[in-house]
């Protein structure tokens, strides 16, 4: 259908003039003369500079040659929102609900996913398998009902480095509002982004960026749908209880995203963000538990003599626990415990007690 009668519209990127705030930003417009539209892009790659990106003569052709140059200026034009990848992280799986029953109404489309469907009614984290830790080619067995749903996801929303993919998680450690960032080619677009957030949200974000180990297959499922991601992990939250101030919070970070995606404006972009990258983790032996004292003391310079374990009578200090190989840096208090206590790890194997990481500033 044409909605701008017969003529013809001519969409052509333009440069704007910065304001003094924004002195340092790359400011571009896409706009067309004989319409009101008109989207704002920031650090849109040069090469499509004053380029015409039209003709447009109805506004699927509009969104079409916006969503080309987005692609083309390494953007996101669509939306994917996962809750319940762990089945029983409950603000995650309200916030979907919402969005299932309820969207928000977005030029840019937003696909909204339940993710272990399973678990999710059992009120578990999963049924036989961490979904969040099944590769595509370990998805491809389906030999658990994790498996089978990873697979279904897997095969709905096939690798595609225009999706901007969030996945919604809680954690029972004081994380606050963590953004998580796995190292991979998307990475500088992922922490813009969680900057961005940063920005916009008024609240204090840390980030945790793993890395995928080299020549690896990617574990989570964001990596394998898109290069575009970012988990959301709020805490502390228990696990199978509803948290109504983390499902705000959650909602707030989808709407921030979905409407980035509509824009592809970032703000914040000076402003760096403290970074943990995770180097190792402390073992939590059978028997002991995290000392009350080092609970909630998440993203804090660890120090040697901090009692970090107990067994009730007997209690182990940093310095003995802190594995060999990252002595060094616990000396020089280069050490920043994060998931302190995470109720689930208690299950793993080995049992951890937190996981060890140094502080970068992306
Ligand atoms: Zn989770």
């Amino acid at each position: 259908m044409s909605i701008l009668s017969n003529s013809q519209i001519q969409v052509q990127v333009v440069k704007v003039p910065p304001t003094p705030k924004q002195k340092q930003r790359k400011t571009l417009t896409f706009s067309s003369s004989s319409s009101q539209t008109q989207i704002t892009y920031q650090n849109v790659d040069a090469s499509i500079r004053g380029q015409v990106l039209g003709p447009a003569n109805t506004l699927a052709d509009i969104h079409k040659v916006f969503d080309d140059a987005k692609v083309e200026a390494g953007l996101p034009t669509n939306t994917l929102v996962i809750g319940g990848t762990h089945g029983d992280e409950m603000p995650g799986i309200r916030v979907v609900e919402k969005l299932l029953t309820n969207p928000t109404p977005r030029c840019s489309p937003v696909y909204v996913e339940l993710g272990n469907k399973t678990a999710i009614a059992m009120n578990k984290r999963f049924t036989d398998k961490d979904m969040n830790r099944i590769s595509k080619s370990d998805a491809q067995s389906s030999s658990t009902l994790d498996e089978k749903r990873a697979k279904e996801l897997y095969e709905k929303y096939e690798y595609s480095p225009s999706r901007m993919v969030v996945d919604l998680h809680t954690t029972t450690s004081n994380a606050g509002v963590m953004l998580i960032a796995i190292e991979d080619s998307g990475f500088k677009h992922n922490i813009n982004l969680a900057k961005h957030i940063n920005a916009c949200l008024n609240i204090e974000v840390n980030v945790f960026s793993p890395k995928i180990p080299e020549g690896t297959e990617p574990k989570n499922l964001m990596p394998n749908m898109s290069n575009k991601h970012l988990a959301v992990e709020l805490g502390p939250v228990m696990h199978g209880q509803d948290d109504a101030v983390a499902a705000n919070t959650m909602m707030d970070i989808v709407n921030i995203v979905t409407e980035y995606v509509d824009s592809g404006v970032l703000i914040g972009q000076d402003t760096p963000i403290p970074t943990y990258v995770p180097k190792g983790v402390i073992e939590l032996p059978e028997g002991y538990e995290v000392a009350p004292d080092f609970m909630g003391t998440d993203y804090k310079e660890l120090s040697h003599d901090t009692v970090v374990l107990t067994n009730g009578t007997k209690t182990i200090a940093a310095k003995d626990c802190v594995p060999e190989a990252l002595q060094e840096k616990l000396m020089l208090g280069q050490l920043h415990p994060v998931f302190i206590g995470e109720a689930a790890y208690k299950n793993e194997t080995p049992r951890k007690a937190c996981i060890l990481c140094v502080k970068e500033d992306s």
